[in-house]
């Protein structure tokens, strides 16, 4: 009795234990975000545990009930899953699968586990189902951000790059060519400066956009970077190719683009082409000489389409070169000063002398001011290059002035950068105190593009240099916006006529009524009239006769250097 009495306890403490177990595992899979199905080979028995009632709107009694499953998936996934579901008789040894809900509930996946005993037969199977639409949503844009521009929707830099890269390895075995064309809005700054970078965005969301519906089996595109996109074509055909898509830009470019606020936003492109393989066999470097030929379309006016050629890269290198050099330069102001007389047209006496810089590069090769200023300009390095050619050219002017009597005026040119300086006029002043030079004596020339700025703020300071004696002279008059009645506004005291209009006004009546009217017209406004590139007598004899004030060319002196230009004083 005993015994049984031990037995009886025994049993209770052991359905105790169980049934604690068993709350526990419940209590686990209640609070997991899964749902279970547990079936038993050996009881013929299967229970449901978990998120099941949330997951599914049926319950599983029976084992025949799993097969409802099936109904409730979207049909491409039925078969797969019951490979999963049953697993030990599919012997395919899948155990896992995400399939769809039928009613849009989203993505589940499946996970099956079978315990088998020492003979191989199955012994329980463990289904778990877990809703993924979550994770796969965020898989999903991952993934999507990994291939595509989320401003634009059209293929991201990186993406395109390894696109551009498959095609490539294709072009090679099929020996075809790809272009790659590189897209940027002209003038885009302005956009973003005028209407604000809201505006710029829907901008560039709009033309890339545009740009999508180009797209084709073999043509994609991506978003390079701000308002820049890259467009290839994978072997171009006669009605489709970079000449093609540029026509149908130009055409959609002829009407404005809407944006939200109801604006109207007209835009220009500016597009460099690069082939492979003549441009180049890497995807970068195909892109980078695309983008090299855009900015050559940029430098030559915009709104234009051109194709890379070797003489574009050379270029591009030689600048890069120059770049360099030109640092150097600036550093240690390997510069030279040239000079070239200006004299009034009646008498021929010397009116002036025009500083013209020149640099000679460690080869000794003499590089033009028109080729290394704009490069300056570009990388800064004309703050320290103008304050030299300041300081020198007051500094030799202040020595001939002191051994020379007759008085004659030192014209230097400031390019706009310099001007837009806050301390211009100060260190201007500075030079010319500590040289004790007459400030009436020195002419600063400035160009048209320095009136592009802030046009009030600019006549503010030329009236406060004017203010100190310095005179002002507008340079290349004819190049720029050309009109005639800004002038009145302008208070400058001299005007240089471009040598492009004195090369034709012998043989263009046209420019001569323009020529004519430009040197009426200043005179009215007390404004003297310089003619710039005189080098024939019979441009001399006409610019005498209709009352031109003063002549610079070769025909009557060519830039040259101190030395040369003191003898010229001397006599
Ligand atoms: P610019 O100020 O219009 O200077 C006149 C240019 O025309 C000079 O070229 C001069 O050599 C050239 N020239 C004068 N007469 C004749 C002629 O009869 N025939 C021909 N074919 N050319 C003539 P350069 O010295 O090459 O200077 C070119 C430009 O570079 C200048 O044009 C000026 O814009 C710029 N520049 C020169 N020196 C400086 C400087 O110190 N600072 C800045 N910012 N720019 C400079
Ligand atoms: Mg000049
Ligand atoms: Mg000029």
């Amino acid at each position: 009795m005993n015994e049984l009495n031990y037995q009886m306890d025994l049993l209770k403490a052991m359905n105790q234990k169980l049934s604690a177990k068993e709350k526990m595992y419940t209590m686990i899979c209640e609070a997991s975000k899964c749902a279970y199905v547990y079936f038993s080979y050996e009881k013929n028995q299967i229970v449901t545990m978990g998120r099941w009632q949330e997951f599914f709107d049926f319950d599983i009694q029976d084992i025949k009930d799993i097969n409802r499953v099936f109904d409730e998936v979207e049909e491409e996934y039925v078969l797969p899953l019951r490979d999963v579901i049953f697993l030990e008789k599919s012997g395919k040894g899948i155990s896992a699968m995400e399939c769809r809900h039928k009613d849009g509930r989203g993505w589940y996946s499946f996970r099956t586990t079978v315990d088998y005993d020492s003979l191989g037969n199955p012994q329980d199977k463990l289904i778990v189902v877990e809703n993924t639409t979550k994770m796969k949503s965020q898989h999903d844009e991952l993934v999507y951000m990994a291939h595509f521009d989320a401003m634009t929707g059209l293929y991201n830099r990186n993406y395109f790059v390894t696109m551009l890269h498959d095609y490539m390895i294709r072009a090679e075995k099929e020996r075809n060519i790809i272009s790659v064309m590189v897209i940027d809005i002209d003038d885009f700054k302005k956009v973003n400066d005028g209407l604000g970078m809201i505006a710029g965005d829907e901008l560039i969301q709009l033309f890339g956009g545009f740009l999508k519906e180009l797209t084709r089996d073999n043509v994609f595109a991506c978003h390079l970077n701000n308002d820049v996109y890259c467009i290839a074509i994978y072997d171009p055909s006669v009605d489709c190719n970079a000449e093609q898509i540029y026509k149908t830009i130009l055409k959609r470019t002829q009407d404005p683009f809407e944006l939200s606020t109801k604006q109207n936003v007209n835009i220009t492109v500016s597009i460099g082409v690069a082939e492979y393989p003549e441009a180049a066999t890497t995807p970068l470097e195909l892109i980078n000489c695309a983008e090299i030929v855009m900015y050559r379309c940029k430098s030559m006016g915009k709104n234009a389409m051109k194709y890379f050629d070797a003489s574009i890269l050379n270029d591009f290198l030689r600048n890069i070169e120059l770049d360099n050099k030109l640092r150097e330069a600036a550093f240690h102001n390997n510069f030279e000063l040239y000079y070239q007389p200006q004299f009034y047209t009646g008498n021929k006496k010397l009116r002036g002398a025009e500083a013209l810089i020149r640099w000679k590069d460690e080869e000794n090769h003499m590089i033009s001011p028109t080729v290394f200023i704009p490069i300056a300009e570009k990388n800064g390095c004309i703050i320290p290059i103008g304050d030299w050619v300041i300081e020198e050219s007051i500094r030799t002017f202040a020595a001939w002035r002191e051994k020379y009597a007759e008085p004659f005026i030192l014209s230097i040119n400031v390019s706009a950068i310099q001007y837009n300086k806050i301390d211009f006029v100060d260190s201007l002043l500075l030079i010319i105190r500590k040289y004790h030079v007459n400030p009436n004596e020195v002419e600063i020339e400035i160009t048209e593009s320095v009136l592009i700025e802030d046009f009030e703020k600019v006549i503010d300071k030329l009236k406060i240099l004017r203010g100190h004696g310095i005179r002002v002279s507008l340079d290349d008059f004819g190049t720029g916006f050309s009109s005639l009645s800004y002038l009145k506004k302008l208070p400058i005291d001299t005007l240089k006529i471009d040598k492009s209009f004195i090369d034709t006004v012998l043989a263009d009546s046209a420019t001569r009524i323009i020529t004519e009217s430009i040197i009426n017209m200043v005179k009215s406004l007390g404004i003297e009239s310089i003619a710039e590139g005189v080098e024939e007598q019979a441009q001399y004899d006409y610019l005498h006769a209709i009352g031109c004030d003063m002549i610079q060319g070769y025909l009557l002196g060519k830039p040259q250097t101190a030395e040369q230009f003191e003898t010229l004083l001397n006599g």
